[in-house]
């Protein structure tokens, strides 16, 4: 008890892109990872790790028209894997890969 979880998912890459959140060193690039809430928190979500995805703003967009299908996040002999679907109907254990 009280012992600390590592986090499950980087905060600073989009998981259904692998896009970057930019480094303020590089002001050319602008991109900003947002947190998605799985269960929205006015619809009873948690704030918990388990609850959110990070992603960049192009891809909430996507999550929230419906284009992207998310299910939750699963203890795997890898690690923790969240399984989704993307535009095409493809099944993702994990980040896309590009
Ligand atoms: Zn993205």
């Amino acid at each position: 008890m009280g012992s600390k979880v590592p986090p499950i998912f980087d905060k600073r890459i989009c998981y259904f892109c692998g896009l970057e959140k930019s480094n303020k060193a590089k002001k050319t690039c602008r991109s900003v990872i947002e947190i998605h809430h799985i269960i929205e928190v006015n619809e009873g979500g948690s704030n918990e790790e388990g609850n959110k995805v990070p992603c960049c703003s192009n891809h909430h967009s996507t999550i929230h028209e419906g284009l992207i299908k998310l299910d939750k996040w699963y203890m795997t002999t890898a690690g923790m894997k969240f399984h989704w679907w993307d535009e095409t109907g493809t099944e993702w254990w994990g980040p896309r890969k590009l």
